[in-house]
């Protein structure tokens, strides 16, 4: 270190570290300098910023002083953890040589140094950077223009942390709904999409996860090539069909993979197209809003997904999640989950045994893909084994136990791990594992003969020692002479200043203590016989590493080789685990299975709000008032149906219209619901606009926010889907308020025909369920007593009569002046209103005509051929050359 810093005063070492910066222009750049990691000029004035570390100077750089700042390489972890947090990217320079190899070049020859990694937030894989329960997901989006059509949108993502890699088409108006739902940690897209302005509010929205990155890297011509070679095939024909879209994004992202990590190849699983119709549509707002995976505030804590998770292992914890995040709209495949869900209820003690099993099960894609990397240590080693042995334990648990088909497919991909290599770990690592493999000890005993003997030989060599100690006190009678070991002197012996007489006697007896260095308080010597020792210790200690790193190889090697096998077994047990979790919180919380098929039912018996619920329990407060919804479409009839729900403030609206929003989405999921009973007829999208969720930070209005939202649902919402509204119109004037609340819900009930409550303020909206058949008034009951309000949180049907909104406020603590004046100017104003009421409206307004009639007219005439063809086609099942073959067909018959 001490030549280094001499010689980095010199330019040639600026120069080279100019150079290797110049390559690296958006990161930060951490350059090896012995054991530190030093910044120099901007980027050390921002890590020493966002770091809290001190800046210092280093020389001078055409006159000016170079700011630097350091990292400890021990420490580098922990650094970098906070940089990548904050959003930041780091390329790792290390020494490609030993300094004393640039010093033998002689001149002013500088070590070689070259960048071996960039980390990035979306391609690292230590365990100390990742959060153990969340996915960290690299994303690619593509676009490709085609002339006369729309673009068309694909996204590739990837957590290289474990080997997953999906693959889906999107549109631009779904395309942050998309992202959103995956919430990657790194989003790259061509420099021309993200300077797009029409796509501007997306990224806006993203921020620092969205990097642009050159064109070329998204080149659809040259996708598939690159995909193929990534994993070694000829055609890509065994993966699938991709569109163009989807290929350009997933050679983009693994390009981009391949730039991080420089040397290695993480070991990726092949790419798994997923449909978006498969998954159930949120759109960002209401994903935001509904606080699935964290609140409004951004904490996890209170968040549905906190509430539902009874995992035991962090693989477990992430499927979880990701469940969550897409729900399915596949009613097969739903019941299959909670098939699963069933048959552990029914056999509480079994889930139990399987849940401790799982206990004990390390989180074994993250380790595999360290190894696979090259970047693993002895306990990614470790984690294997005790990943296999749990899995072996599991294995034998299920195998005598009625399952759910998921649950026999899960039991099958765990009873394909190699039997082999849990016995050859078991055989060869030690019970106590380092962390560095180069600090060796890790292989057991018995695990190689050399090695073991090469151990015997260092242990031996140690008691020589000993007893030369002995013998050299004897000799010289200085009884507090010792051998000692320092990392730069080797072994040693030591005697105190006021001994060091005895040593340097010139008779010849002792004239073989040979002197190396004086101390303040100790003079140290060496002997032939201790410097040869010396060398055969140092050299077993040597051999026995090189060993070991071997052993280590050899292990690594064979795990890798399983890659496929390990991951498939890793995700049975998340299977399992989720599934066990969502058993014992079922049981736990007394939830019950959804009846879910392609009905348009949404008939919730006795429904609860899982995160209220479990909040007022653990307060000990007044028991969550259970209350039911049915928006089913009435007998006969094909829409869905309305609720239009009053009740005063504090009323509980809110909290009854975010549980049923819940309640689909746990059932999606496969997942038991807090009710009595639910039947649900698969959601396709669910649409909400609740809470404020204030969008003031980017410059618009709490209104305007809330007519943008209301906007998406009305223009976007299908039959099928599921729409919750609280209180629109609320940020304006009244009788505009009214009137857009109005119109609104009629658009619902006429043209959207989806399943949907209304919570508003508007009494005079009740009025509408005397012309809007599938609409129904609901209302939040109260008592009144004593010129107080109690609130019962109870649903029931009708209208509320009366806001009560001064009984709350006097709840709340305004003065009792403001109270009695406000009494006054309300009797007024409704006096006022008794004269001219807006109910008046219901007969004087004929129905949101021009929808009604256009429907009407569809629906006379009947779909015309082209319909039927277009209602006749199934995109996912066609190749493109089939779709563009339809097409053909379908403009012959305009
Ligand atoms: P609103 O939207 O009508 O103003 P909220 O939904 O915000 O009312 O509910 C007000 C309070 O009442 C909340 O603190 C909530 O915890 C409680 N609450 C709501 N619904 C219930 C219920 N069904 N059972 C028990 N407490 C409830």
């Amino acid at each position: 270190l001490a030549s280094e810093v001499s010689r980095s005063a010199a330019t040639p070492m600026m120069e080279q570290f100019i150079e290797i910066k110049a390559n690296n222009p958006d990161s930060l750049l951490f350059y090896r300098m012995g054991d530190f990691y030093e910044l120099f000029f901007q980027d050390a004035v921002e890590a020493s910023r966002a770091l809290g570390i001190t800046l210092t100077k280093r020389g001078q750089h055409l006159g000016q002083e170079i700011p630097m700042c350091g990292v400890p390489v021990h420490a580098a972890d922990d650094y970098l953890q906070k940089l990548i947090a904050l959003g930041y990217r780091v390329a790792v320079c290390e020494q490609m040589e030993d300094p004393a190899e640039a010093k033998k070049r002689g001149g002013k020859s500088v070590v070689r140094r070259d960048v071996v990694r960039l980390v990035t937030p979306g391609t690292i894989t230590e365990d100390k950077l990742l959060s153990p329960s969340e996915s960290n997901y690299l994303m690619a989006l593509a676009r490709i223009r085609s002339s006369g059509a729309e673009p068309a949108y694909a996204l590739a993502w990837i957590d290289i942390s474990t080997g997953i890699f999906r693959l889906a088409e999107t549109a631009q108006s779904r395309l942050l709904a998309d992202i959103l739902r995956i919430e990657p940690s790194e989003l790259i897209l061509p420099d021309t999409v993200f300077h797009d302005p029409e796509l501007r509010p997306v990224f806006d929205v993203l921020g620092r996860v969205a990097v642009p990155q050159p064109a070329v890297l998204f080149d659809s011509a040259t996708a598939e090539g690159r995909i193929s070679r990534y994993y070694g095939v000829k055609t890509l024909d065994g993966f699938g069909s991709f569109s163009r879209a989807e290929l350009a994004a997933a050679s983009a992202a693994i390009s981009y993979v391949e730039k991080t990590q420089l040397q290695e190849r993480p070991a990726l699983g092949t790419p798994e197209r997923e449909s978006v119709a498969s998954t159930l549509f949120i759109d960002p707002a209401t994903r935001a809003n509904l606080e699935l995976v964290k609140t409004l505030s951004g904490s996890r804590e209170g968040s549905l997904l906190r509430a539902l998770d009874r995992t035991v292992t962090s693989g477990g914890a992430r499927l979880l999640a990701e469940r969550l995040m897409s729900p399915l709209t596949d009613p097969e495949r739903i019941n299959e989950r909670l098939d699963s869900i069933e048959v552990l209820v029914d056999q509480p003690s079994f889930a139990a045994d399987v849940r401790d099993a799982l206990r004990r099960a390390p989180d074994m894609p993250r380790a595999l893909s360290r190894l696979a990397l090259g970047r693993g240590g002895p306990r990614d080693l470790g984690a294997i084994q005790a990943g296999l042995r749990a899995a072996a334990a599991i294995s034998a648990l299920l195998s005598s136990a009625p399952l759910s088909a998921e649950l026999t497919e899960a039991r099958d991909a765990i009873a394909a791990l190699p039997a082999d290599l849990l016995a050859r770990l078991d055989s060869t690592l030690a019970e106590e594992l380092p962390l560095l493999k180069r600090d060796g000890g890790f292989l057991r005993e018995g695990a190689s003969a050399e090695l073991d003997e090469t151990r015997a030989l260092r242990d031996q060599s140690r008691r020589v020692i000993a007893g030369l100690q002995l013998q050299y006190c004897e000799e010289t009678g200085i009884k507090s002479l010792k051998i000692k070991h320092n990392n730069v002197l080797g072994y040693f012996i030591e005697v105190t200043a006021g001994n060091a007489g005895a040593m340097t006697d010139t008779d010849p007896g002792r004239a073989r203590f040979i002197h190396r260095q004086t101390m303040a308080n100790a003079m140290r010597f060496t002997t032939t016989e201790l410097a040869e020792l010396e060398t055969k210790i140092a050299n077993a200690a040597d051999r026995a590493l090189a060993l070991e790193l071997e052993a280590f190889e050899a292990m690594t090697r064979e795990v890798v080789a399983h890659a496929e096998a390990i991951k498939a077994a890793a995700l049975a047990l998340a299977t399992i685990d989720v599934s066990a979790g969502l058993a014992v919180l079922a049981e736990e919380q007394n939830y019950a299975r959804p009846t879910v098929d392609r009905s348009r039912m949404f008939a919730i018996d006795g429904g609860r709000h899982p995160v209220v619920e479990q909040a007022l329990r653990r307060q000990a407060a007044n028991p969550f008032v259970a209350n039911g919804c049915d928006l089913s479409p009435p007998d006969g009839q094909e829409g869905g149906s309305i609720w239009l729900l009053t009740g005063p403030n504090m009323g509980g609206k809110s909290t009854f219209l975010r549980q049923n929003a819940l309640i689909a989405i746990m059932a999606q999921m496969g997942s038991f619901v807090p009710a009595a009973a639910a039947h649900i007829g698969v959601v396709d999208r669910l649409f909400s606009r609740v809470g404020a969720s204030d969008d003031l930070a980017r410059g618009r209005s709490t209104f305007m926010v809330e007519m943008v939202e209301t906007a998406a649902i009305l223009n976007q919402a299908t039959d099928r889907s599921l729409v919750i509204l609280d209180e629109i119109g609320r940020g304006t004037a009244t009788f505009d308020g009214l009137s857009i609340a109005w119109a609104a819900v009629e658009h619902l009930h006429e043209v959207n025909r989806c399943r949907g409550l209304f919570a508003t303020h508007f009494h005079e909206l009740t009025v509408l369920s005397e012309k809007l058949g599938r609409l129904s008034n609901a209302t939040m009951r109260v008592k009144e007593w004593d010129g107080d309000v109690i609130f019962l949180h109870e649903v029931g049907p009708g209208a509320a009569d009366r806001s009560y909104g001064i009984q709350v406020a006097r709840l709340a603590g305004l003065p009792a002046s403001v109270v009695a004046r406000a009494r006054d100017v309300l009797a007024k104003l409704e006096d006022a209103d008794r004269k001219n009421p807006a109910s008046q409206l219901i007969d004087d307004l004929p129905l949101f005509q021009v929808a009604v009639r256009r429907e009407e007219a569809a629906r006379a005439s009947g779909p015309s051929k082209v319909e039927e063809a277009l209602k006749a086609l199934n995109p996912d099942d066609m190749t493109p050359r089939e779709a563009l073959e339809a097409l053909y067909a379908l403009k012959k018959e305009l």
